[in-house]
């Protein structure tokens, strides 16, 4: 599996002698996309190692963890349970549907039990209820998921100066400078409102991953566009110019928000002529039909 480096070109790169690259993870896997196949990697195998049968995980109804996680227990040969927040809506959203048909099991939770799916006792009864599964968090953010997105970067094959990639729980984030151990400069796009609290997050989950900290890196918190999974029409158009530009789908919660922020960042003069950027495209593609069926429009 490839996750090519696809070079942009632009007059405004040109204009700001900047290059970008696109770290093209979405291509990593048909249906296990982006970030969600390199944070499971090694859960898998460990699963697999404690000769666990089933992967239980949380979600919401759009979740692109679900879907992968969904598609991973199909393709490795596990059973999958996947505790959706909210209620159930018949019929299934497209990321819900498609869950369903790689053989997921979904289940509901209210919003106030999925707010306490990490303590304990929710844990414990979970466990006793599904037969002792092998427990992924949301997002699928651990240190096994940490520990997979390392390699991300080592799998960047050229020189650059700046890596830049979406953030949700940070997990993929960590990784990566982690993954880099202190070169280059790493800039973080939140999806969500809040980057302050994220900054904290991410830098637990490297210290959890290898005991470091590291300071090559910052969140760029102005692009969240009124929150997660919320969208203006200038993110709607930038998307759609992009991918008629360059031929790269973006998604509207992660990527279409990076790539905007980056473009913006560039238009202001943020990086000095010469520098080398790389952004990731985490994948999330999935999300897209489900969003475009919510709103109405075509993402
Ligand atoms: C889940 C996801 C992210 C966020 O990853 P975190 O590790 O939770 O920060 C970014 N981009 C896409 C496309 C995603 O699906």
């Amino acid at each position: 599996m490839q996750a090519p480096l696809q070079q942009l070109h632009s007059p405004l790169l040109d204009q700001h002698q900047v290059q970008v690259w696109v770290k093209r993870e979405d291509l990593l896997h048909p249906a296990i996309s982006g970030n969600k196949w390199r944070k499971l990697k090694y859960n898998l195998l460990e699963a697999k190692r404690q000769q666990k049968e089933t992967l239980l995980t949380f979600g919401g109804a759009y979740s692109n963890h679900i879907a992968a996680t969904a598609a991973a227990g199909a393709e490795f040969g596990f059973k999958t349970i996947g505790m959706i927040r909210g209620e159930e809506h018949l019929p299934l959203n497209p990321t819900l549907r498609f869950a369903r048909e790689q053989g997921m099991e979904l289940h509901y939770m209210t919003r106030e039990q999925y707010r306490l799916k990490n303590e304990p006792e929710t844990v414990l009864q979970l466990a006793q209820q599904f037969q002792q599964p092998y427990i992924l968090p949301e997002g699928g953010t651990n240190a096994l998921a940490v520990k997979g997105c390392t390699e991300i970067v080592s799998d960047i094959s050229i020189d650059y100066d700046y890596i830049c990639c979406a953030s949700g729980t940070g997990g993929t984030l960590a990784g990566i400078i982690a993954g880099l151990a202190g070169e280059k400069q790493v800039l973080g796009f939140p999806a969500l409102k809040g980057g302050a609290f994220l900054e904290e997050e991410i830098a637990q989950l490297i210290k959890d991953y290898n005991g470091q900290s590291y300071t090559n890196w910052q969140l760029v918190t102005d692009y969240h566009f009124g929150g997660y999974a919320k969208v203006k029409p200038e993110l709607l158009t930038f998307m759609q110019e992009f991918r008629e530009q360059h031929h790269i789908p973006l998604d509207p919660v992660y990527t279409g928000k990076l790539m905007y922020g980056l473009f913006d960042l560039i238009q202001q003069g943020y990086f000095p002529a010469g520098s080398r950027i790389v952004a990731v495209h985490t994948g999330g593609l999935q999300g897209n039909a489900g969003f475009s069926e919510r709103l109405g429009i075509n993402v």
